[in-house]
């Protein structure tokens, strides 16, 4: 069978909170670096709860030979706080963040410094100028608190003019949403590259309660196939995974500059929908 190089490859994974997850993840992470990744993003929690957790997986996953990149989310955070954070990662000599917004805990305020992630862009090259690469999140389905589509779009360029080098989306399941989200970024000269985020389906169940959320639209063909399996475990995985490797057939052949694994911490789904994608079979 003819096998295809996959480029552009990167997996996200979050800081487990306890030994046993440090353990899992250690696995996963081994077992996604035969993919040969361009880098692994760590998750940064709302008001920088997950501080060291992020910095200490970042450092793990440089110890496996891979480029570890860290989010960092600005919500609820002060200029003096952001500044530190940015003197640790340069003096660990990281070179590529994730910068964020994030979300503050319903019934809690915004006290810190910034607003939206383009000032906090803007704020890290006021501060370390060009160290690092920066990644900023973009939105094909329009993120949930926008007001008006091409205001989202445009929102989204501020972060490019502030200083973001690329981007990575939220997931979604709707190819045409992430061509037509590039169109309209294109229109208006946001012109870096924009990863497409996937998510593999690991329950669907949580997967419709988590979109919801994030403002991920759910095609109605999917869920009504998906719900009509029931408890069959075995072919909500076949499904799902047909499902996601069409979807990034479909993004790769469109022009995407890359596949973004929202992982989950977990190898099987995503190592499975690479192998797919590069024609290999996989030996679980
Ligand atoms: P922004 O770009 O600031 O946008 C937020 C909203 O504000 C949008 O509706 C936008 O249109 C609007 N807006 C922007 N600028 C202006 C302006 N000047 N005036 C008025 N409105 C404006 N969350 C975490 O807590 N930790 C993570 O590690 C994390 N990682 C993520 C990774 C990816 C790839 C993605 C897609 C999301 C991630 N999130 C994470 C979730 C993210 O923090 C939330 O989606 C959050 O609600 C928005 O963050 P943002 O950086 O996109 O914000």
């Amino acid at each position: 069978m003819n096998t295809r190089t996959l480029s552009g490859l990167s997996f996200e994974f979050f800081p487990p909170k306890s030994d046993e997850g440090v353990e899992k993840l250690n696995v996963t992470r081994r077992k996604l670096a035969l993919l040969n990744p361009d880098f692994c993003s760590v998750t940064f929690g709302a008001g920088g709860s997950t501080r060291q957790g992020t910095l200490d997986t970042v450092l793990a996953i440089r110890k496996d030979g891979l480029r570890g990149a860290p989010h960092l989310s600005s919500v609820g955070a002060t200029k003096k706080q952001i500044r530190e954070i940015i003197d640790v990662y340069r003096d660990y000599d990281i070179h590529h963040i994730v910068v964020l917004r994030g979300d503050m805990p319903s019934g809690t305020g915004d006290s810190g410094n910034f607003h939206y992630a383009s000032e906090l862009v803007a704020y890290i090259r006021e501060i370390s100028g060009d160290w690092f690469h920066i990644d900023v999140a973009a939105y094909p389905e329009a993120h949930p608190q926008s007001h008006s589509y091409d205001l989202d779009v445009r929102h989204f360029k501020t972060k490019i003019d502030a200083g973001a080098n690329s981007a990575i989306t939220q997931y979604f399941f709707n190819a045409d949403a992430y061509f037509h989200f590039i169109d309209r970024c294109a229109a208006i000269g946001a012109n870096v590259p924009i990863v497409p985020g996937i998510m593999p389906i690991f329950n669907f169940s949580r997967l419709q309660r988590f979109s919801e959320m994030c403002g991920a639209e759910i095609p109605r063909w999917l869920a009504l196939q998906m719900e009509s399996y029931s408890d069959d475990a075995a072919s909500i995985r076949a499904f799902g995974l047909d499902v996601i490797t069409a979807l990034c057939e479909r993004l790769l052949a469109g022009g995407a500059p890359g596949l973004h694994f929202y992982t989950m911490n977990r190898a099987s789904l995503t190592t499975e929908i690479c192998h797919r994608l590069q024609g290999k079979r996989t030996t679980r």
